[in-house]
Order: C-alpha cells, then structure tokens, then sequence
C-alpha cells in the first residue's frame, strides 16, 4: 500500500470525492466523508437522495464512477465486499427460511469451514449481544419483525467486522418496536465498540441515535454534524426544514446584530453578513413566546389554529404583517385568539441565502432570442451578437407554473417545497435534470408536473 494513502490514526473510513451516476443521472455528487472508529454515523435524506447508493458503495456491492474509498488509510474502491472487513443489515432480514436461528447465524461461518466448536462460541456470543440466546432452535419464519431483524444483526456481526452497515434496518418495524430496537442498537452499539453507518430517512431516529449526523439531499451533503449541531446551527434551509418543525422566513440582516423579517427587525446574535443583505431566518416554534396580545410585543397576530400534540400545542399564528408562524406552547390559545409573539436574539438563526435568484448559463441566438435549458427563449432586444455567452438571471417569482405541463415551454417536476410564512419556495427539477427555483403563492405537491414559462422581460441577460 503507498505510504501517501495512509490517513491519520483515527478514521476508519475515508470517502473521497465519490460521485456516481446512472446513464446520465447523477445520483452522488463529490461525496467526501471521514468517519472515527468507533462511530456511530448516520446518513441521514430523503427518499431518493442517494444514501442507499452511498452504503452500496461502501459495501462493495456497486462502485463508484469517480473518487475513492479508504479504510484504516488503504484503498479499498476495487476490493470485493467480502474481502471488506464490513457486513450489512437491509431493511429486509433477509433471512434463509428454511434454516433456524442458529444455523443463519452460523451460515458464513461454515462456508468458511471453521471448526463446529468455534462456530458455536461465535454464534452465542452472536445471540448472546443481540438478546436471542434462548431462540437457538427456533424457525425463523415464528418470529416477529424485531426478533428477526436482531437474528439478522447477529448473522452481521458474528464475524465480528470493524464496520458494521445497516440501511434502514427498522424500517418495517411497527412504531413501538421501532423504538424499543433503536434503544437496542445504541446499546449494542456500545458494546460492540464498532463502527456503525446507518441509513434512515427518519430525522428522529437519526437524532436519538447517532454521534454524528450526515444529512444529505440530491447526492449532496448538505451538513455534517452532532445531533445538537445539526438541529441548533442548521447551514441551510434544506436541513433545518429537514430536521424538526422550523419556521423559515426570507429576511434581510440590516448590519451587525440587526435582522429584518415577518415585517419587523429584531435583535440577534449573527454578525458578518454585511448591511442590507438577504438572509434567510429560521425560528424553531418552541422558542417563540405566546401571550395574550399586550403593548410593545415583537409581533401581533391572530391564531388560526390548535392542536394539541400530547405534550404541548401546536398553534398556528397570523401576524398583522400577514406571515405564518408555527408556535409549540405547553398552554392553549384558541383559534381567533388576539396573540402577542416574542423571540429572543439567541433564538434567531441567520443563514447566508445559497442563491438570490435563478442564474442559466445561455447562448445569443438572435437580437431577440438565447437558448438556455436546452430551450430556445424570447427575450427583450439586445446587443449582444450571435452565440455570445451570456448569464441569464430570472428572479424567483418571474417563474410561472402551469398545471397542464403541454403548456410550458419546459416541463418539470416540484421536487421540494419550502413554506417560507408567506410564500412557498419550490424547486423544480426539469426532465433534463436542471434545477429552477420559483416562489409562488399557488400551492404545489410534492411530484407535480408542470410546464414551465418565463416572460421575454424577465430575463437579465449579461456577457459571461
Ligand atoms: P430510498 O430511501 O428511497 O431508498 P435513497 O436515498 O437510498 O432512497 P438511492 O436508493 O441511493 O436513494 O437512489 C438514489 C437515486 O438513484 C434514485 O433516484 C434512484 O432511482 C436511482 N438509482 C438507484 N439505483 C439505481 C440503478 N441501479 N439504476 C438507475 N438508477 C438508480
């Protein structure tokens, strides 16, 4: 192994620069992760966003397009998975029906010939950690979900691997069972003292069980951090929609401790974005303050709605300023009630906007034409001469969306929506995978085809 492959002490895995893609669809996207000994990582997305992929490659079971995978510092992007020191739990158990426990546990150990004696130790010392020790000779098929999953777990670790990679192993699990083997798995977890990589679109469950959180979106990750992190401080809107209830606002940092949004400026903690910049704002609903409406509050409103959730309730609130805001209180104010709102500078989180408007890349046709997103536009006349290349910025509300896709110059589909109090923020995802991004008061779902239009004079056009 060349020296320069060696990593620091510490890192079991390295993933460096691991993009994939399926025919002309990129699934990953410059992946770089680093994960300590010992960890117990979660990669944490939606559906579709690529975490399976990731784990697969991990596992050896696919390979990467580009980049490279590295454990305790050697390459290992070529090796097959079972010459990784690694093993996997899927979502199904897929346990051998026809074999009882002991004999699914002891499965890959006897392929290995290793001696009936050995084979056994491992085996109870397999079951022993996963608390199945008294269903040796049971069949597989009379267990429940959990017993078989914990059969499974025991299959993946008996020969004891340094990583173990389990992609949403609770997922068929009914909610109480879920939660008893998410106890479990942290448990185990301890004890084992390996490495664990878990897979789940389920932010709770990341939340209770990991010492570090990957989320990601699109074959990106978004965020890499501690549970606490990743819910306090999130980057982007992505995560702090993503991770728990948040109220995200469009605002405006004024300078240094001063931050506009919801109509009204409040004080804050956040410093650095410069005067006058767009931000965005997010607020968790439990660290809004609701009173019965009294002088000099931050923000007056109306609640529209109450739901009590076991705890506390969740109340919608209307401001004066016509934003909407979740709030959580442990006390009940009911819909119509005239409510004041407080937040504390500590509890207003500015994030820097990843982008301010929509910008192609576009080429000149003519004095009245570009092309952009593999489509010919109209656009007001010009200077530019033919083929020039040009940057087309569009802002987010000059983007219209039509139900009847037939009747957009593009066709798309909405692949994220982003209450923003007063407008949804969508991001559609076009048939040749570009991204626009629209803010609009109609209200879309998630997976809606629509066409696409955009007007000749709302199209900013410059030479690149
Ligand atoms: P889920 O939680 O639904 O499993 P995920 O985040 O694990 O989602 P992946 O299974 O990694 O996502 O899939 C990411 C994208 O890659 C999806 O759009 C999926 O359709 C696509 N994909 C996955 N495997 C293949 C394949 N073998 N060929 C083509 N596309 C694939």
């Amino acid at each position: 192994m060349a020296e320069l492959n060696k990593e620091p002490v510490g890192n079991i895995i390295d993933i460096k620069h691991v993009s994939k893609w399926f025919g002309d669809k990129q699934v990953l996207d410059d992946v770089n992760l680093s994960v300590k000994k010992g960890e117990f990582v979660t990669i944490l997305g939606p559906s579709g966003c690529g975490k399976t992929t990731l784990l697969r490659i991990l596992a050896g079971f696919d390979t990467a397009t580009e980049g490279e995978i590295l454990i305790a510092g050697e390459d290992i992007t070529q090796t097959p998975p079972h010459k990784r020191p690694m093993n996997t739990v899927f979502q199904r158990y897929a346990l051998f029906p026809h074999l009882n426990v002991y004999d699914n546990v002891a499965f890959g150990l006897k392929l290995k010939k290793l001696k009936e004696e050995e084979i056994e130790k491992k085996v109870h010392r397999a079951l022993k950690m996963v608390g199945m020790t008294d269903y040796e000779h049971r069949d597989v098929n009379s267990l429940s979900g959990g017993q078989q999953q914990r059969v499974a777990i025991a299959r993946a670790i008996v020969n004891q691997p340094q990583v173990l990679l389990l992609d949403e192993p609770l997922a068929a699990l009914d909610l109480k069972m879920r939660k008893d083997m998410q106890m479990e798995l942290k448990e185990m977890h301890k004890t084992l003292g390996i490495t664990f990589i878990y897979v789940t679109h389920d932010q709770e469950e990341a939340l209770t069980l990991s010492d570090t959180i990957v989320v990601m979106s699109e074959g990106i990750i978004q965020q890499i951090g501690s549970p606490t992190d990743i819910y306090n401080e999130p980057e982007n809107c992505f995560v702090a929609d993503f991770i728990g209830e948040s109220n995200i606002l469009n605002g405006t940092m004024l300078k240094d401790k001063l931050v506009n949004f919801a109509g009204n400026e409040f004080e804050c903690v956040d410093e650095g974005f410069g005067e006058q910049m767009p931000v965005d704002v997010v607020v968790r609903p439990e660290d809004i303050y609701i009173m019965p409406q009294t002088e000099n509050a931050m923000l007056d409103g109306k609640v529209t709605s109450c739901i009590f959730k076991g705890v506390h309730y969740e109340m919608t609130v209307v401001t004066q300023g016509g934003y909407e805001l979740m709030v959580q209180d442990y006390h009940a104010f009911e819909p119509d009630q005239e409510v004041s709102l407080i937040i504390k500078p500590s509890d207003i989180h500015v994030m820097k906007k990843e982008r301010t408007c929509n910008t192609f890349d576009g080429k000149v046709i003519d004095d009245t034409h570009i092309e952009m997103l593999g489509e010919t536009f109209e656009c007001l006349p010009h200077d530019f001469a033919r083929d020039t290349e040009v940057t087309v910025e569009v802002d987010f509300d000059k983007i219209d969306l039509t139900d009847d896709k037939e009747d957009g110059k593009l066709e798309g589909s909405v692949q994220l929506i982003l209450y923003k109090g007063n407008i949804y923020h969508l991001t559609i995802v076009t048939d040749e995978h570009d991204h626009l991004y629209v803010d609009t008061n109609d209200v879309w779902d998630d997976g809606d085809m629509v066409g696409i239009n955009i007007s000749p004079e709302d199209l900013r056009i410059t030479k690149k």
